[in-house]
């Protein structure tokens, strides 16, 4: 591809010094998993987030598995989250016992749509896992309130969201929610505002690491506790095991990558910004596309259009046929995916926009030259 969908390189590049003396370092130390690199990465994060704990484990998947089983859900509790994710959100909920329940988005954030939860709220509801999804947050303000109503616990899946913020103009939250709330919210990053945050570290994340990992972060002691327990075998002493754990340690190698990565953060997901308000100004008067909301908070994990005249397919083909790379995310909701065949009627606005998703490149280093040359490729499309 003469323009991938991302390239990790030119991170690598630029970091190349400084990454390969702190490997050379931990591989001196033979510290090889947790250990301080772990540790100060764990302290470092929750500074930076502003959250009291956070919690290094093998991927963000375990981080949701674990957020989980920290707020005692399991057999027989429901759990609502969106229908449009990554099937991790979904398959957490199902691996511990519990039944997910899908709520639908909104057409505009692509986030879960907080008006369609409480028809969602039955008494066996434990908890709501909203998905920042492509790095925009959902509306924090409306979940929270609802489940203060409702006295349901709230796990924000911030996999795609590192250094993301809510703010007063988050999509969804500027009618209905109540204002102070709002207020009392803006300026947070995600992940510190429900009762569990879950990051992931994947590669490809916007805080990504050379191999898997993942944070659990909270500002509450018995969950950090019992998280704590959970990824080390559920054991708080060593070999005095008490629950049924997992292994679900961070490895030193990433965390001092992801301490030198953290350094760049904010620069990076302002570069992606950028890029999404070039894409915008640039597809701005394509009468088949429609581009995404910048709010304020959003860090563009990707940058995702919506293509509306039921050609989605062929663009994507001739993108790729000049080199350009494109992906969908994501092309069937988790509901209606194979495991969970029969079980749930489809969300129509889910549905429609599966169909419709395009993500097109972006990462902090893509040039203006080639968001350019993409923007005008998508224009010349018939
Ligand atoms: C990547 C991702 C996950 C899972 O993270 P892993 O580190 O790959 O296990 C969960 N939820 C969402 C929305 C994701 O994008």
């Amino acid at each position: 591809m003469k323009i991938p969908v991302l390239d990790l390189k030119p991170q690598y590049q630029q970091l190349k010094g400084e990454i390969d003396s702190a490997i050379a370092r931990v591989l001196e130390s033979t510290q090889f998993v947790l250990g301080p690199e772990v540790q100060l990465l764990e302290t470092e994060i929750a500074q930076y987030l502003g959250v009291k704990y956070a919690i290094g484990v093998n991927s963000g998947t375990d981080a949701l598995i674990i957020a989980l089983r920290a707020l005692n859900i399991g057999a027989g509790d429901e759990v609502i989250t969106t229908s449009f994710s990554f099937y991790a959100t979904a398959e957490s909920v199902s691996l511990v016992g519990a039944k997910p329940i899908f709520a639908d988005i909104q057409s505009d954030s692509f986030n879960i749509d907080p008006t369609t939860i409480k028809d969602k709220i039955t008494t066996k509801t434990k908890a709501i896992i909203p998905v920042h999804l492509y790095g925009q947050p959902a509306a924090m303000s409306q979940i929270m309130s609802i489940a203060k109503e409702y006295d349901l616990k709230v796990i924000e899946d911030c996999a795609q969201a590192f250094g993301a913020v809510y703010h007063e103009d988050c999509i969804g939250c500027d009618t209905t929610c109540d204002e102070s709330e709002r207020k009392a919210l803006t300026g947070k990053y995600v992940g510190g505002i429900g009762d569990v945050g879950a990051y992931s570290f994947y590669p490809t994340k916007n805080l990504g690491a050379y191999g898997d990992g993942g944070m659990i972060v909270t500002n509450d002691d018995n969950i950090a506790e019992l998280a704590k327990m959970l990824h080390l075998h559920g054991a708080k002493k060593n070999y005095h095991n008490e629950l049924l754990g997992y292994n679900s340690r961070l490895d030193s190698l990433q965390a001092c990558i992801l301490r030198i990565k953290l350094k760049y953060i904010d620069h990076w997901n302002s570069a992606r910004r950028n890029i999404a308000k070039s894409y915008n100004q640039l597809l701005a008067n394509n009468p088949n596309i429609i581009t995404p909301i910048i709010s304020k908070g959003h860090v563009f994990h990707q940058y995702t259009i919506r293509v509306t005249n039921g050609k989605r397919e062929k663009l994507k083909e001739y993108l790729g046929n000049l080199g350009i790379g494109t992906m969908i995310y994501y092309p069937i909701p988790q509901d209606q995916l194979p495991v969970y065949q029969g079980q749930y009627s489809p969300n129509p606005i889910s549905m429609k926009l599966a169909e419709e998703v395009l993500s097109l490149p972006i990462y902090p280093e893509l040039s203006l030259e080639n968001v350019e040359e993409v923007a005008k490729a998508i224009n010349n499309f018939e």
